[in-house]
């Protein structure tokens, strides 16, 4: 009887072997007995021996038929990383699929639920509609042009559910599940039977998709000179787009998409952060308005986020527009990847398989034989240096693709020598009031949220430590707590110090609470929008935001990185950096990398259109090489200087690194288990460096402690040869009690 090796959602580097009677091939789904569960799988070899006794092996249980079988390409990606990640394979194969594909649960595909005009829909004129009834028009003038997906529609505006049962009960729009999709185009090789296993460009010859493009802009030269030289490469190569912010990046990846497309090629544009994904969805469905385009990202539903998945599957989708975890979406004819904001830390997944989804997608585009395009204002090092040493192609864009749009002034204001305002400085401040009299935004960035970061007892220096971490508890005025970050713990606001009973508690430091009330203080009038984590909990609600800040209905806004990405605010004209110089003394050796990267973001927002944007920020080291460096907007000269820095020190870019990471609530057996790792590793004798095992930055959360083992090497190769030698010494390491991780070029220290 046929045996099957089956990949199980189970912590064991093995697959499982069971017998089947049925054909099945690679990639299909079974569900198989595992103990007393039945578990799905994905079956990721079929052979004819096993080791396993012939009255131990057990029979699947069943075939599904319900999805197409992965591809061979899909399971190789993830063969390599699960390798270079050092997690099980079969929590590999099971983390890449969509939720739906997970469960033992055969799937019913839904109908997607489609809208259209309906006669009197078409005949309506939209000026008669009250103007206040934006949304409504836009859905109108939308279907006006064709049929839509709710998912197409739910990009014009956060409140089309409500808007577009209006107009269905107003019986000017219809709903309708005829085909898959609207406006789909479905490859013919696609649809008949099982989808080909086919990795990359399986472009169909003579075929030529023919869609329409919104060329909007002619090229400046050097976008010209980016885009030719993606373009005429034929099969991998990884391309470093350096463009500063306004320089017109975007306008180069839509060229690009549209070059991939008239080849009947499928585009997989990868973004950092999930809350940009509407925004820019709405933005490239504009710009293509009859291709089929969906996103994959954690903020859709589970029938969303596999019909998607299907979409890509079947190559009907043309664009595949998402976050880290659309890397490893089945594209049968995959012609371009770019990954936008490529120096961003969201790529990284922080739990379970520790991939960046950069780094496998530069390996999936070498797999599928296609360009990479890596976009960025401010390049991780790690790319900077790679486009240096040749590795990668570096494309430049140098000035703002608007002739009119200047690049802001940026200045520093020492905030020893200035008068303070709780972390607000009187020149900021009289130069907000400037903005406001003119009509223009001003952005106040501040990296902490609630009020302060800390409660202090002015009698005996109480500080408010968390009682089950290391960290201190975040003062939350506004809803009267004090909450720890780290592990949610909250407590109200106590009246007097529990250490000595003083009633004079004094916060220390600002978050965005504070400066919205010392704002709301200074300028009542003024209408003031704090966007950070607290204030826009609800899905929709940083989209309502958005929408009011275009509308030009704020005059400041207060936020956290948030805010630094990817926003495009015409009327913003001032951004304010209030604490930017913890980052200056953090023990993260990359703190200054990260910093300068979300000033340079930030510094970006102001002085978009037509009006000049200054950026002020307050520092007690004025004359910091980092701010000079941004004062006069070199990238180039930091990264060198940083590059530099690192290279002496031994830091990455210049060595590979591992983190093996333990936590439980005994101390000892966290360091006996990560002492034990370490004797292992230095008993192997590699090419390699093993540091001592010590604390981590954290050292408790949430009453677990924590520590770490950091192993350095000169080559990615001597350290994945090393760690392939190490694994099976840690697999037998006893660790019950102990949540225990490995992580591959980490990010975080
Ligand atoms: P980036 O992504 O590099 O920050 P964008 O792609 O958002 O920059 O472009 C900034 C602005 O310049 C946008 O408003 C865009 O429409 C405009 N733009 C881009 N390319 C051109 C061009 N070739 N000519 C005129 N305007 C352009
Ligand atoms: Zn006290
Ligand atoms: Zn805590």
């Amino acid at each position: 009887m046929p045996i099957v090796r089956v990949a199980l959602d189970i912590p064991l580097s093995t697959l499982f072997d069971y017998t089947v009677g049925e054909g099945v091939t690679v990639g299909q789904r079974v569900i198989v007995p595992f103990g007393k569960r039945q578990m799905v799988g994905v079956v990721m070899e079929c052979v004819t021996t096993t080791d396993v006794a012939p009255e131990r092996i057990k029979p699947v249980t069943q075939v599904l038929h319900d999805s197409a079988p992965l591809s061979a390409g899909l399971l190789d990606l993830l063969r390599f990383c699960s390798d270079y990640y050092r997690y099980p394979i079969g929590q590999t194969v099971l983390s890449a699929l969509p939720t739906r594909l997970r469960s033992e649960k055969p799937v019913i595909s839904k109908p997607v639920l489609s809208f259209r005009l309906s006669a009197s829909g078409a005949a309506l004129d939209l000026e008669s509609l009250p103007k206040r009834k934006v949304v409504q028009r836009r859905i109108l003038a939308r279907l006006a042009e064709g049929a839509c997906n709710l998912a197409q529609l739910k990009a014009l505006s956060a409140t089309v559910g409500v808007q577009l049962k209006v107009l269905v009960a107003e019986g000017w729009v219809e709903s309708f599940t005829g085909a898959k999709n609207v406006n789909v185009f479905v490859r013919p090789e696609f649809i008949e039977g099982h989808m080909e296993a086919s990795t990359g460009s399986a472009l169909t010859d003579g075929f030529v998709s023919k869609h329409t493009f919104d060329n909007a802009h002619t090229l400046t030269s050097e976008q010209q000179l980016a885009v030719d030289a993606v373009t005429q490469t034929s099969g991998y190569a990884c391309f470093l787009l350096h463009g500063i912010t306004g320089s017109g990046k975007t306008e180069v990846y839509v060229h690009l998409m549209h070059e991939a497309l008239k080849k009947n090629g499928q585009v997989l544009l990868l973004v950092p952060e999930i809350n940009l994904t509407p925004q820019l969805e709405n933005y490239f469905r504009s710009r293509f308005p009859d291709v089929n385009l969906v996103s994959l990202h954690s903020g859709l539903s589970e029938n969303e986020r596999l019909h998607n998945w299907q979409q890509a599957q079947l190559g009907a989708a043309q664009i595949v527009l998402g976050t880290r975890l659309s890397v490893f979406a089945e594209l049968p004819a995959l012609a371009l990847i770019i990954a936008d904001e490529e120096h961003d830390a969201s790529f990284k997944q922080q739990d379970g398989l520790r991939y960046s989804a950069r780094d496998v997608a530069i390996f999936r585009a070498s797999q599928a034989k296609v360009p990479i395009v890596l976009g960025s204002a401010t390049p991780s090092l790690e790319s900077y240096c790679n486009a240096q040493n040749g590795r990668y192609r570096m494309l430049k864009l140098t000035g703002r693709a608007q002739a009119a749009a200047r690049l802001p002034v940026v200045r520093s204001i020492n905030i020893n020598q200035t008068v303070m305002h709780h972390g607000i400085s009187e020149n900021l401040l009289r130069e907000i009031a400037l903005r406001i009299a003119r009509r223009e935004q001003s952005l106040l960035f501040i990296n902490r949220r609630g009020y302060a970061p800390v409660l202090m007892c002015t009698g005996c220096g109480w500080l408010s430590g968390c009682k089950h971490c290391a960290g201190k508890m975040v003062l939350h005025l506004n809803e009267q707590r004090l909450r720890c970050h780290h592990c949610g713990y909250q407590l109200r606001v106590p009246k007097h110090c529990p250490s000595c009973g003083n009633g004079d508690l004094l916060p220390v430091g600002s978050g965005t609470q504070r400066v919205e009330s010392v704002l709301q203080e200074r300028f009542p009038d003024a209408r003031i929008l704090r966007v950070d984590r607290d204030s826009t909990r609800n899905k929709r609600t940083w989209q309502i935001m958005r929408e009011q800040i275009y509308a030009n209905e704020v005059d400041i806004l207060v936020g956290t990185q948030m805010l630094a990405k990817g926003h495009d605010f015409p009327a913003l004209t001032l951004v304010g950096a209030l604490n930017p110089d913890s980052a200056l003394y953090s023990s993260d050796f990359r703190a200054a990398e990260k910093l300068f990267a979300q000033l340079m973001q930030v510094a970006g927002r102001a002085g978009r259109a037509d009006k000049p944007g200054e950026v002020i920020i307050q520092t007690a080291f004025p004359d910091h090489p980092l701010f000079l460096a941004l004062q006069a907007h070199d990238f180039e000269g930091w990264a060198a200087s940083q590059l530099a820095e690192r290279k002496m020190a031994g830091f990455p870019p210049f060595v590979y690194q591992a983190m093996l990471r333990a936590e439980g609530r005994n101390e000892t057996e966290v360091y006996a288990f990560l002492d034990q790792a370490r004797a292992q590793a230095v008993a192997l004798q590699h090419d390699v460096e093993v540091f001592g095992v010590v604390p981590a930055a954290l050292p408790r959360r949430a009453n677990h402690l924590r520590a770490q083992l950091l192993i350095q090497a000169a080559t990615r190769k001597a350290l994945q040869q090393f760690l392939r030698a190490w694994q099976p010494a840690l697999d037998v390491l006893p660790a019950t009690k102990l949540r225990c991780s490995l992580d591959i070029d980490p990010l975080e220290f």
